[in-house]
């Protein structure tokens, strides 16, 4: 199958889980129900019209605005539809027609649920992260059987222990890490030790680079201060996929600086 089919498909998949995303973002730390009721207006209450509730188009429609009461749609919504549409699409350019794929998508879609989830209230979801324990190994099984893959298995179980302890240390530490972060480690430590050990690396390392720049440049714009504590989740997310892009690059050119004969 040609890719640019793949990339079609994927894409507007893609659309519709960012859809879906929304609606677990905000219901999920609420403890609403995903199913019941249907999309409504949080200002009046009014149910959102099919024509609508198509991703994107329906914001751009509306204007941003609630059909019955003109109440503001946050453009976050589009956002997170578009976000989840890019990062499906970038996930297949990486792993193609693959059986990973379902498993590194799955992996797209949470990574956008729990990081818009914890810039808005510091927390990663339990009723998010821990069926994720058991969902990213069923989504391998058929990666699996089909290439014998139990080397790259037995990685991601010891990656995933690895995070797992280095997180809870850093957690018992003062002022340490928080619980939320120490459970999403091993969740992202499977999905990188799958990939290699350069994966593992990469990806630890990048989301306290990425945390501790962040953190200079709040403290910088003063949008933050010393003791505000800035939701590491996001860090954690954007280090796994800048890892599972790039691994390979950045750990060959880290290590041309350690070893220039190499
Ligand atoms: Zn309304």
């Amino acid at each position: 199958m040609p890719q640019t089919f793949l990339y079609c498909v994927v894409g507007l998949l893609g659309f519709a889980v960012g859809s879906f995303l929304n609606v677990v973002i905000y219901r999920v730390p609420r403890g609403e129900s995903l199913v019941r009721p249907g999309s409504h207006c949080p200002h009046c209450g009014s149910g959102v019209r099919n024509r609508h509730n198509v991703p994107v188009l329906g914001w751009l429609l509306l204007r941003g605005k609630c059909a019955d009461c003109a109440a503001p749609i946050s453009a976050r919504y589009p956002l997170v539809e578009a976000g989840t549409a890019a990062l499906f699409v970038a996930v297949a350019a990486k792993f193609g027609w693959s059986w990973q794929l379902p498993a590194y998508l799955y992996l797209a879609a949470v990574a956008i649920a729990l990081a818009a989830i914890d810039i808005d209230l510091k927390r990663l979801p339990d009723r998010i992260v821990l069926p994720s324990y058991a969902i990213a190994p069923l989504l391998m099984i058929p990666a699996v059987i089909a290439e014998h893959s139990w080397d790259a298995v037995i990685r991601g179980l010891i990656a995933a222990a690895l995070l797992y302890a280095g997180y809870w240390i850093l957690a018992v530490l003062p002022k340490g890490m928080g619980w939320g972060d120490v459970k999403l480690a091993p969740l992202l430590g499977f999905y990188l030790g799958w990939l290699g050990w350069s994966s593992v690396v990469v990806g630890a390392f990048a989301a306290f680079l990425l945390g501790g720049a962040a953190g200079v440049l709040l403290l910088a714009a003063r949008a933050a201060t010393r003791k505000s504590r800035i939701p590491f989740g996001p860090y954690m997310l954007a280090g796994a996929f800048l890892a599972v892009f790039a691994a390979a690059p950045i750990a060959s050119w880290y290590t041309c600086l350690l070893v220039p004969t190499a």
